[in-house]
């Protein structure tokens, strides 16, 4: 059978090695840590940098595919595994989502909708982005941010200049703050065929800017629906795009607004594990493979809560609880703010 390479051992990876292997597929990770998530999953490890040529080259002599869990793999990396195997999803994906500057240019060049925003490089930037966005607005670095971190709320001008001090020297971007009432994501997924297919989209809460609960179904009009939808093949197709890919909506009197995209499995679709027949981790493998798309449509109505840290501790209880799908990532330490797992509560009307 082909083996299919995954940078990344994170949780994510983790998750992916599982799908592949119940399709019969060999998984190979590239991954700089030890011990880590997929360490018992996958079917070899190469431990090494990306910044190690040779080690990326044997990797990719190893697999017949290359996926990814992050997005952050380094420019000189991805040009030495391009050159010798596929990589799925491609270059365009990864480049636009590993800036919220190109990101929000790709996204609006669409005529899609997004929070007005503009590029921070120093004091002069800031001020004027402030003038022309107002108050109050969020100030993110425009590379490497995810749960939440990078990001500073600006209420007042004096929380401007601190905050532009705390990103010391990076990029940045401002964007204004979206009087959303709640956010949503769409899990869509497109095969080499051109095929296209999302599920149902999921309500997210965060907590402490991590991902705290998805809840399917999620609040939203039919019109609404089909717009989440419709707007997700849309970045799709326009991206070549061949996975599995999260597009994180915020839900306004003025429609929705797209927050980012990520272009690999994503947390608010964990649910998929519990509520339809092929989840996203099949579903991504299936893409990443060459396969037709599998059957995601919705099949029971669930709640996702993500275990962080010393949510753990809670682990005995939950396993007592009917209906309750527990998953866990087999990390040693639960230490604050750790993605340690989730849990998918399937809920009966
Ligand atoms: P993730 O872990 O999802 O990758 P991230 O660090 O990339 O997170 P964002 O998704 O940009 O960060 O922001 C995290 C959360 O902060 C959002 O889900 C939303 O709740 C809030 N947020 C971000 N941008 C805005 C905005 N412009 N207006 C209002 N709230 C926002
Ligand atoms: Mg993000
Ligand atoms: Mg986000």
């Amino acid at each position: 059978g082909a083996t299919i390479g995954i940078l990344g051992g994170g949780q994510l990876g983790r998750m992916l090695s599982v799908a592949a292997a119940r399709l019969g597929f060999k998984t190979c990770v590239f991954e700089p840590g030890g011990d880590c998530p997929t360490s018992h999953v996958a079917n070899y490890h190469f431990q090494a940098s990306y910044d190690d040529a040779d080690a990326l080259r044997k990797f990719a002599a190893a697999v017949d595919v290359v996926t990814y869990e992050f997005e952050n793999i380094p420019t000189a990396a991805l040009d030495i595994l391009e050159g010798l195997v596929p990589v799925r999803p491609g270059r365009k994906a990864l480049k636009i989502s590993q800036d919220r500057l190109t990101e929000k240019a790709f996204l609006t060049d669409l005529g899609l909708k997004t929070a007005p925003f503009a590029a921070v490089d120093d004091t002069v930037d800031l001020a004027e982005a402030m003038a022309e966005i107002g108050l109050p607005a969020i100030l993110k670095t425009r590379r490497f941010g995810y749960d939440g971190k990078g990001q500073a709320r600006i209420m007042s001008e004096g929380d401007a200049a601190q905050a532009l001090t705390d990103m010391a020297g990076q990029e940045a971007i401002l964007e204004g703050f979206v009087a959303f009432t709640h956010e949503v994501s769409v899990i869509g997924a497109r095969n080499t065929a051109g095929d296209v297919a999302c599920y149902d989209p999921g309500e997210n809460v965060h907590k402490d800017g991590i991902l705290h609960t998805t809840t399917v179904p999620a609040r939203l009009t039919t019109a609404q629906r089909t717009d989440a939808v419709l707007l997700t093949a849309q970045i799709l197709n326009k991206l070549d795009y061949v996975g599995v890919m999260g597009v994180e909506l915020f839900v306004t009197a003025q429609g929705l607004l797209v927050n980012e995209i990520a272009p690999r499995v994503h947390n608010s679709g964990h649910w998929t594990q519990q509520g339809c027949t092929i989840d996203q981790f099949e579903q991504h493998i299936r893409a990443v493979a060459g396969w037709p798309l599998g059957d995601g449509s919705r099949y029971a109505d669930v709640v996702m809560e993500n275990l962080i840290g010393a949510d753990m501790e809670r682990v005995p209880e939950i396993a007592k609880e009917p209906g309750t799908a527990l998953h866990l990532y087999g990390k040693a330490e639960a230490k604050p703010g750790r993605k340690m797992g989730h849990v998918n509560r399937i809920i009966r009307g």
